[in-house]
């Protein structure tokens, strides 16, 4: 039976990839030791690392004014290692709430300065389901964070704020989804393992100007001049991580990079909306508006039908499409690797529920 990866992270990734992956498992590059095993100072594995950053920077078009390099300790250490490089104790940093992730962030940059939280969409009951709009940056204030796509409850920036100060955004759930313009931002952030590759590594790109203006200690581990005068290999970097992100990258080039990405995913999950909105069972739990191309978030009408759906849908071999604890119903990832065929399956079982039911 085919089975379909709807997982919100670690989730799908190519089928190619993996398979040169597992063979670089058992042998890399001929050497007769697996990529697992070799040292990331050797001829073998070096080049990895300058080729994943090289293929990033062409297919984003990241300029030489930003740094781009890979770390460890996933998104979640990027919440206090932005504002410990760039956010002096004095200075105002404006964020902007818009789920559990954001309000991660926020929490972690209130340790190293003045966090100004300029729009929230939480409801009452401590879910959220829009991207606020009009959003006014404080005078003075640092930069703006956002996080990109709200990977729990399916919402995405569909137009970035517009404002004059470097936005920093959270995008571990749509980085390389689509098309942006690197120069809006003065950080992007991501862990790799939602559309990028493996868990852990932790993608940053940051505009080097905004460095080095802090005067508070900074552990070396965790200031990011570390990693960029050393290109990522201070110490043993996240070595098979990166060797699969180069990979992915690679798949990305060869299926007509970002673009080609955006107008897939545009059409998967304008399909699959349909379908939600047509079928008398299901509904949607965001704005239209706001919806995720990412993670397609809906429900039963009636709750009854959760277990019997959920049931189906195991039975035609999806894998982690329940959705997060905090909405209940259902979520399908659709991630860059996922084919349109695993929308057609998915859409399939909504109307042969219908029919079953009728
Ligand atoms: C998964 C996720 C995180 C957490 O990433 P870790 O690498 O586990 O720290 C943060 N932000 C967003 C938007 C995510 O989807």
């Amino acid at each position: 039976m085919t089975t379909w990866n709807f997982s919100s992270g670690p989730a799908i990734l190519p089928r190619p990839v993996v398979e040169k992956a597992a063979a670089a498992v058992l042998d890399f590059k001929e050497s007769g030791i697996g990529v697992l095993e070799c040292s990331h100072r050797s001829k073998r594995y070096e080049p990895v690392v300058a080729s994943a950053e090289a293929r990033l920077r062409k297919l984003m078009g990241i300029s030489d004014e930003y740094a781009v390099v890979f770390v460890q300790g996933g998104a979640s250490l990027q919440f206090a290692q932005i504002p410990m490089n760039i956010l002096g104790q004095d200075d105002v940093a404006d964020y902007v709430d818009t789920g559990t992730w954001a309000s991660k962030a926020i929490k972690e940059a209130k340790l190293f300065g003045k966090v100004n939280v300029v729009a929230s969409t939480k409801k009452e009951d401590g879910t959220y389901s829009s991207i606020p709009t009009g959003i006014k940056a404080t005078p003075g204030a640092k930069y703006m964070h956002i996080t990109s796509n709200n990977t729990i409850f399916g919402t995405q920036w569909k137009q970035f704020p517009d404002v004059e100060i470097p936005l920093v955004a959270d995008m571990s759930s749509d980085i390389c989804s689509r098309v942006i313009d690197v120069n809006k931002f003065g950080v992007i952030y991501a862990g790799a393992q939602k559309n990028l590759g493996p868990s852990g590594v932790t993608v940053v790109i940051v505009r080097k100007d905004l460095l080095g203006k802090v005067d508070r200690k900074i552990p070396t581990m965790l200031d990011y001049k570390t990693h960029i005068d050393n290109g990522s290999m201070f110490n043993t970097p996240p070595a098979f991580g990166i060797f699969v992100l180069d990979l992915v990258l690679q798949w990305l080039e060869e299926n007509g990079g970002i673009p080609a990405m955006e107008a897939k995913n545009k059409a998967k999950a304008a399909k699959l909306y349909a379908e939600i909105d047509r079928n008398p069972l299901f509904k949607g739990t965001v704005d239209v508006a706001d919806r995720s191309d990412m993670n397609v978030c809906f429900i039963p009408v009636n709750k009854e039908h959760e277990a019997p759906f959920k049931a189906l849908g195991l039975e035609r071999g999806f894998v982690d499409f329940t959705g997060h604890r905090s909405v209940g119903g259902f979520r399908a990832s659709i991630y860059n690797a996922m084919p349109e065929a695993g929308i057609d399956a998915m859409i399939q079982a909504m109307q042969d529920f219908e029919k079953s039911l009728a």
